[in-house]
């Protein structure tokens, strides 16, 4: 007697797993020029779905205040018009762009939105740069000093014409805050939001970690690492993300202050940490700093790790991941 399982019990081992399953809920959409991803639990089908929806909703109003290809972004109108006078803006974009220039302080300038007055000149599509008389001419212009941010009337202005700013490097982490925090405030309290490069997680995998996978940067198939992550931001820059080469030179999106030239000494960096906001910021930054000036920063820094992969390949981390091995495993949630 005691050998034989009720078949209820055998139903309901077989039917329990699909249940849990039904319970995810994911989309994805292109905005802000990217891949945006959500994955979120809820028993309820339609508060998920509600849910998803804010989420994409904010993507989009960010897209519209944030993005430079918006002639009438606040960013466009304050890339048009601050030269020659102070430009009143929302707080929230004000309070981006002092968070913006907190990371080129803290960075010593690596982090610098004003990296746009040159980088607006390379069209990695079309495979065109600057010459070396234009980078040379448009440098002075790359220096964050020159933005005036006046907290009493939340306004901005350039000390200089020319001067031109763009949040790439810090925007995408933002939105995957405010998109964590919507999701919060639907009552979800498992959930993945993937903006590119950029991801959070709220929670865990029901009782288990995520597992996040950092994208191999030869080669988009296999993963160079895999970790487990639950609760937290990881953002990964690397250099295949926006490219073209020419005299066999890797022309990328990510631009090194002092030169006007694409970075090059490093092929990706992966940054963990508390808010995507931080993680975005510093994983540029870090990629601008190189590996020796990069792994200090983040050593000195007690809320993130990095997992650097230099320009041979080689696999570098903080000291917080000295234990992560290179892996092959490709079951992962996403993948940067
Ligand atoms: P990410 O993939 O987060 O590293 O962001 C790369 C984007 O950051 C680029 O496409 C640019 O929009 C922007 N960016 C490039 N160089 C810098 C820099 N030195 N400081 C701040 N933002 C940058
Ligand atoms: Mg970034």
């Amino acid at each position: 007697m005691g050998r034989r399982i009720p078949l209820f019990v055998l139903l309901l081992a077989a039917v329990y797993p699909l249940a849990l399953q039904a319970e995810w809920h994911s989309r994805q959409a292109a905005i802000m020029g990217t891949k945006i991803a959500v994955q979120v639990w809820h028993e309820d089908e339609v508060i998920a779905q509600h849910a998803i929806d804010a989420v994409l909703g904010e993507f989009h109003r960010l897209d519209q205040a944030l993005s430079p290809y918006i002639e009438s972004s606040e960013l466009s109108q304050v890339n048009l018009r601050a030269a020659h006078q102070p430009v009143v803006i929302s707080p929230e974009f004000f309070d981006l762009l002092a968070d913006s220039l907190n990371y080129s302080k803290l960075t010593q300038g690596a982090f610098d939105i004003t990296f746009a007055s040159v980088g607006y000149q390379y069209d990695y599509r079309k495979g065109l740069k600057p010459s070396d008389e234009a980078v040379a001419r448009s440098l002075p212009l790359i220096n964050y000093r020159l933005l005036k941010l006046d907290p009493n009337k939340y306004s901005i202005s350039f000390e200089r014409e020319g001067v031109r700013i763009d949040l790439g490097g810090i925007a995408k982490g933002y939105a995957v805050d405010r998109a964590i925090e919507i999701l919060r405030q639907s009552g979800i309290e498992h959930g993945l939001v993937t903006a590119g490069g950029d991801s959070r997680l709220l929670g865990d995998h029901m009782g288990r970690p995520w597992h996040i996978g950092i994208q191999a940067p030869r080669n988009s198939k296999a993963m160079a690492a895999v970790l487990p992550l639950s609760d937290s931001a990881i953002s990964t820059s690397g250099d295949y993300e926006r490219y073209f080469e020419a005299d066999g030179v890797r022309y990328h999106h990510i631009i090194s202050p002092k030169t006007g030239r694409s970075a090059g000494e490093l092929q990706s960096v992966t940054i963990l940490g508390p808010n995507a906001t931080r993680t975005d910021a510093l994983s540029t930054s870090v990629f601008v700093l190189g590996l020796k000036e990069g792994i200090a920063l983040i050593d000195r820094l007690e809320d993130v790790e990095a997992v650097i992969i230099d320009n041979q390949g080689k696999m570098h981390t903080s000291k917080g991941l000295e234990h992560l091995q290179p892996s092959t495993v490709k079951d992962t949630a996403t993948s940067h």
